[in-house]
């Protein structure tokens, strides 16, 4: 796999800043240029030891911290992507938040308040499970606030993000896209496996009957909030290898456009002596 590879899969799953968005028609259930799990699990483990090299000098470079963020209805793959993905990442430069309903703190706060909190410090990756984009989607939806409140977000988010980037932050928006269909096969399961059944709200049911309110909430966020310098991706992902084969070469691409280097040694230490 090379460069030139990385940049067809980025630039295919960008949002372009201004475009119409149509969700309906962009597909979930696509595999690209493979035909079995086998072949994208052979080229993500590729990444995975790019990835970790990338991010090992990204920490030493210490000039930079990049905030990936993931979206995605309930079973979308959130929780999949960032096991499959940073699997084999020094977790010492890694922070994962999960945004949850907000406390009664945060909800005295503004919108952002959390969530500037939670962004990384240079040298990290920060990963948002959930985000700042509940606040336009979630809250949306069931009319927490007023519209008046809500549709004035997306210019503070887009203000937001721009304040970020030109203070070192680099940014990465994940949705992860799939079928309704594929969301009740997902739910089944949960159902049905032991081992997931934990993750079985029966609130997701209530979320599920308002689909289409999210769908038409989640192209609003990514046709008004994908920018240059923030750009909105959105990832088929119906089939979980491809789902991470993808974030995965798109995380890993703009790490390696950004070459960190481990800095200077101190000078001298040729003639270190370890007694
Ligand atoms: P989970 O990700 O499955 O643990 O669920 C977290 C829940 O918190 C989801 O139902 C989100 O919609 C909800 N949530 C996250 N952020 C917000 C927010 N800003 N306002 C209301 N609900 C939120
Ligand atoms: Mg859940």
């Amino acid at each position: 796999m090379n460069i030139s590879d990385y940049k067809r899969v980025r630039s295919k799953y960008k949002v372009t800043p201004g475009s119409t968005v149509d969700l309906s028609a962009l597909p979930t259930a696509e595999t690209g240029e493979f035909k079995k799990k086998k072949q994208a699990v052979k080229a993500l483990k590729k990444f995975r030891k790019e990835l970790a090299e990338l991010q090992s000098r990204f920490y030493a470079w210490d000039k930079k911290a990049m905030l990936i963020v993931l979206q995605g209805m309930d079973t979308a793959g959130k929780d999949g992507t960032i096991k499959h993905v940073m699997r084999g990442v020094n977790p010492q430069g890694v922070t994962v938040t999960s945004f949850k309903v907000p406390s009664a703190e945060e909800l005295a706060h503004d919108f952002l308040w959390r969530i500037h909190k939670a962004t990384p410090r240079r040298g990290m990756i920060g990963i948002f499970n959930r985000s700042h984009y509940e606040d336009v989607l979630v809250v949306r939806v069931h009319n927490l606030v007023p519209p008046d409140v809500w549709s004035r977000r997306y210019d503070q988010i887009n203000a937001f993000e721009k304040h970020l980037t030109e203070n070192g932050v680099i940014i990465l928006k994940f949705f992860l896209h799939i079928s309704k269909e594929e969301q009740a096969r997902r739910l089944q399961a949960r159902l049905d496996t032991p081992d997931k059944r934990w993750k079985f709200n029966k609130g997701d049911l209530k979320e599920r009957a308002l689909w289409d309110d999210y769908m038409a909430a989640y192209t609003d966020a990514v046709q008004k909030c994908s920018t240059e310098y923030a750009p909105w991706y959105i990832i088929p992902s119906d089939v979980k290898w491809y789902r991470n084969y993808v974030v995965g070469q798109i995380i890993t691409e703009t790490l390696h456009e950004l070459n960190p280097q481990y800095p200077e040694p101190e000078e001298g230490l040729d003639d270190v002596v370890i007694v």
